[in-house]
């Protein structure tokens, strides 16, 4: 058997076409603003791509520079500042920060309504009530490949739906930002989540039983097609820069694609699966936070 691909692109594309209405439905065009704090290639390729996103849907980008040895003042005074800007929708604090910045502390700095990386306690916090609003990007493409693909994941809005209850879910990976916060709402759409991390014993037996499979590391060929259980669906959410054979440089996932391929019955590609959504997710946060801010 050769599992279906689940694409981003048809999902992203439908969030796109949702924001640029909403873009257009709004007196000014929303602006996001990205703190870059010194120079870091994989900052800079990241933010050109939020610039290229941003156009597409018709929101203002602006990157903000600061220098290289910009200390934790700095950067929470330029956070302050653009909270206090009423022409800036969202702000967004690249990775990574000068050596000695703690970067959470910054971020806690980011006005929750303005928080469109949802890294702010109070927007993660929003996640454990099972809200998306503001959420994580990546855990809100998580949650909208599941639904894609056909998960059942129970409507609190239609509760005598087919959707029913009860998936076994299994996201292997911990961070605040990914696999957590997908855990929580897949959990509150019950599903039976578990969540694998670097102290799990036995990795194998947790992903094996699960009816979606996320895979949130960053190690490439974690998951082989023996951790798949035979029709399950998985989405894999790692990026991972590895050279093959030749020697040339390549991007994959967490999971060993050709193997799990013949197992699943849906897979995400890497590229082209989560990150595609996760991309369209901060377009729509932009949207979310304008509208918090009653523009
Ligand atoms: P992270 O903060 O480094 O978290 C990785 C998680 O994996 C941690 O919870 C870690 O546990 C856990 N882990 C490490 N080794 C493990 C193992 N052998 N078995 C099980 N769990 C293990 O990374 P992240 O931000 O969550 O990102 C994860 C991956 O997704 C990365 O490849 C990243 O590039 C990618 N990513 C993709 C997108 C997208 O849009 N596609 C977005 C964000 C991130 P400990 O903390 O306990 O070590």
């Amino acid at each position: 058997m050769s599992a279906k691909l689940l694409e981003g692109a048809p999902i992203a594309d439908a969030i796109k076409e949702d924001v640029k209405a909403a873009v257009a439905g709004m007196c000014c065009p929303p602006k996001l603003v990205a703190i870059i704090a010194g120079e870091n290639k994989g900052a800079q390729m990241y933010a050109k791509f939020q610039a290229q996103s941003c156009e597409e849907v018709g929101i203002q980008y602006e990157l903000c520079e600061l220098p290289a040895d910009s200390d934790q003042a700095a950067i929470e005074g330029k956070i302050g500042e653009l909270n206090d800007d009423a022409s800036v929708t969202g702000i967004i604090l690249l990775m990574p920060v000068p050596a000695g910045v703690d970067s959470r502390a910054a971020q806690r700095r980011i006005s929750p309504v303005k928080d469109v990386d949802g890294v702010h306690p109070a927007n993660l916090g929003g996640v454990v009530q099972g809200s998306t609003t503001l959420a994580p990007c990546t855990a809100q493409a998580v949650f909208a490949l599941a639904q894609a693909a056909g998960v059942p994941l129970f409507d609190p809005k239609d509760p005598m739906g087919a959707a029913g209850k009860g998936a076994e879910v299994c996201v292997v990976g911990h961070s605040e930002i990914v696999g957590k916060p997908s855990a929580l709402l897949l959990l509150d759409r019950f599903c039976t989540t578990t969540v694998c991390h670097i102290g799990t014993k036995d990795l194998k037996a947790h992903t094996t039983a699960a009816d979606l499979l996320v895979v949130a590391v960053g190690k490439a060929g974690l998951v082989k097609g023996e951790h798949v259980k035979p029709g399950a669906v998985v989405i894999d959410v790692g990026i991972n820069r590895i050279k093959d054979a030749e020697g040339k440089t390549k991007t994959v996932g967490d999971v060993v694609f050709d193997e799990a391929v013949e197992i699943a019955s849906q897979i995400t590609p890497v590229p082209g699966g989560v990150g595609t959504v996760t991309t369209a997710m901060l377009l729509k946060n932009v949207i979310d936070a304008a509208r918090l801010q009653g523009k």
